[in-house]
C-alpha cells in the first residue's frame, strides 16, 4: 500500500477536506501496525469528529476496518442468518430473550457481544452471572453452535476488526466517541466482518443513551442502515426510547432473571413488546416473515432454546441466582403517580453499586443492581416502595442513594407514557 504523511492527512481533514480511498486504506491500516501513532490517530480523530465525513469516506472507512481482520464465513450454516445490535442503555437486557427467540423461529443468530463501560451494562457481564457459562469460543465453536442450537452469543475474538478495538480504545479517552462517522464505522465493521445476512439496529434515543436527542440518533441509524445495505447486509432500525431503564432489573444476575421470566412468557410489558418487535424485524430479514414469535414465547419453545444456548456454553440454567446481602429500600414520599424514572440516574446507581467497571480490566458484581418497584404512569402512596439497591459490600450503597436520588418523579395527575419504539429506519 503506498505511504502518506500521517500529517497530511490529519491536516487535510482539520481544514475540511474530503480524504481519498488511498488515504483511509493507508491511515487505517498503518495504525492497526502501529506505524501511525496514538497522538497521529487521535488528531485524526478529533479533526473527523469536528468536521465529519461524507457517506463516500465513512463507507471506505469501515471497509477499511473490516479489511484490518478476519471475516467470518456463516455459509455453512443452515438457516439463515440475522444478528441484533443495540447503541445501549440502562436494563437493556433484550439480547437474551431476543437471541434464543429468534432461534426458535427457525434463524441462526450470531451475537458476538461486549462487556460493559460506564454507565450501560454488557451482555457479556450478565451472563456470566450464570455459573460455569463461558464467553470466549473459537470460531469453530461459534459455527457448531449455530448450527445445532442456533443461538449463540459469545465475545468477539481478537482477530475481528483489530483496527476498531484499538481506535475504540484511543477515542474512549480522547473525546472522540461521539462522532457518528466512528460510531457507525465502529458497530457495523464488527457486525459485517462477524458474517450475518441481515442486521437489525436498535438505536437508542434518550438520558440513558449515547445519542440524547432524536435527530442524532436517526442519523447515526440512516449511515449505518446506508454501510450495512453497501456491504450487502440487509439492515433495519428501530429508534427506541431510552429516556426511562428498559423493565424493572438493571444489573447482571437481575437482569437474566428478568429475561428468564420473559422466556416464560411473563416478564414486564415493554421489555416483551420490544422483544417481540425487534424479533419480527429479525424474522422478515432473515426472510421468515410468517414466523409467530409471540407464540414461540407461549409455547416454551423459546425457553428450550435459550436454555440449550446456556448448555451449550457451560452454563447451568437451574442455578440459583447470586443474592446480594446488602438490600437498601427507597420509598415514595408523597402519594400520585411516577412520570419519570431517568435511566442515566438509575444506570450510574447500578453501576457504583458494582454492576458495572469503571477500567476494562475491572470484575463485576453478579448479584449487585437496582430493582425498580414502579415504573412511569404507575399511581403510587406515599411509603410505597420505588426501587431496591442491592450490593455485596456495605459502602456501595451510600454513592448509589446519592446517584440515584431525583431519579423517580411523582406528580399528583396521572401522566402519559411516551412510546417505546420511536420509529423505524429502512
Ligand atoms: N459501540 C461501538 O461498538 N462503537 C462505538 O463507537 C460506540 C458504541
Amino acid at each position: 500500500m503506498s505511504g502518506f504523511a500521517a500529517v497530511d492527512v490529519i491536516r487535510t481533514k482539520r481544514d475540511g477536506g474530503v480524504l481519498s480511498d488511498a488515504q483511509i486504506d493507508w491511515v487505517v491500516d498503518a495504525y492497526t501496525r502501529g506505524r501511525v501513532a496514538d497522538e497521529q490517530m487521535a488528531a485524526l480523530a478529533m479533526a473527523i469528529l469536528l468536521r465529519g465525513m461524507t457517506p463516500t469516506e465513512i463507507a471506505r472507512w469501515t471497509a477499511a476496518m473490516i479489511a484490518s481482520g478476519e471475516r467470518l464465513d456463516l455459509s455453512g450454516v443452515n438457516r439463515p442468518t440475522v444478528d441484533k445490535h443495540s447503541t445501549g442503555g440502562v436494563g437493556d437486557k433484550i439480547t437474551l430473550p431476543l437471541t434464543p427467540l429468534v432461534a426458535a423461529c427457525g434463524a441462526a443468530v450470531p451475537q458476538l457481544s461486549g462487556r460493559g463501560l460506564g454507565h450501560t451494562g454488557g451482555t457479556l457481564d450478565k451472563l456470566e452471572s450464570i455459573p460455569g457459562w463461558r464467553a470466549a469460543l473459537t470460531n469453530d465453536e461459534f459455527i457448531a453452535q449455530l448450527r445445532e442450537v442456533g443461538a449463540v452469543i459469545c465475545a468477539a475474538g481478537d482477530r475481528l476488526a483489530p483496527a476498531d478495538r484499538k481506535l475504540y480504545a484511543l477515542r474512549d479517552v480522547t473525546g472522540t466517541v461521539e462522532a457518528i462517522p466512528l460510531i457507525a464505522s465502529s458497530i457495523m465493521s464488527k457486525k459485517i466482518a462477524e458474517g450475518t445476512g441481515a442486521l437489525v439496529l436498535d438505536v437508542k434515543v434518550g438520558s440513558g443513551a449515547f445519542m440524547k436527542s432524536l435527530d442524532q440518533a436517526r442519523e447515526l441509524a440512516g449511515t449505518m442502515v446506508e454501510l450495512g445495505a453497501a456491504h450487502g447486509v440487509r439492515t433495519v432500525a428501530l429508534l427506541t426510547d431510552m429516556s426511562t431503564p428498559l423493565g424493572r432489573a438493571v444489573g447482571n444476575a437481575v437482569e437474566v432473571a428478568e429475561a428468564v421470566e420473559v422466556l416464560s412468557g411473563g416478564g414486564p410489558a415493554d421489555v416483551v413488546e420490544l422483544t417481540v418487535a425487534l424479533a419480527r424485524e429479525m424474522l422478515a430479514a432473515a426472510g421468515l416473515p410468517d414466523a409467530d414469535p409471540e407464540r414461540a414465547l407461549r409455547d416454551g419453545r423459546a425457553m428450550d432454546a435459550w436454555r440449550a444456548m446456556v448448555r451449550a456454553q457451560d452454563g447451568d440454567p437451574d442455578a440459583p441466582p447470586p443474592v446480594a446481602p446488602e438490600v437498601e429500600i427507597v420509598r415514595a414520599d408523597a402519594d400520585g403517580f411516577v412520570s419519570t424514572v431517568d435511566a442515566y440516574a438509575i444506570g450510574l446507581a447500578a453501576w457504583r453499586l458494582g454492576a458495572g467497571r469503571a477500567r476494562k480490566e475491572d470484575p463485576v458484581s453478579a448479584a449487585a443492581g437496582v430493582v425498580l418497584h414502579r415504573r412511569p404512569g404507575d399511581p403510587v402512596r406515599a411509603g410505597d416502595v420505588l426501587y431496591e439497591l442491592r450490593a455485596e459490600a456495605p459502602e456501595r450503597i451510600a454513592g448509589a442513594h446519592a446517584a440515584a436520588a431525583g431519579a423517580v418523579s411523582i406528580s399528583a395527575d396521572r401522566v402519559a407514557v411516551p412510546p417505546l419504539v420511536i420509529g423505524r429506519i429502512g
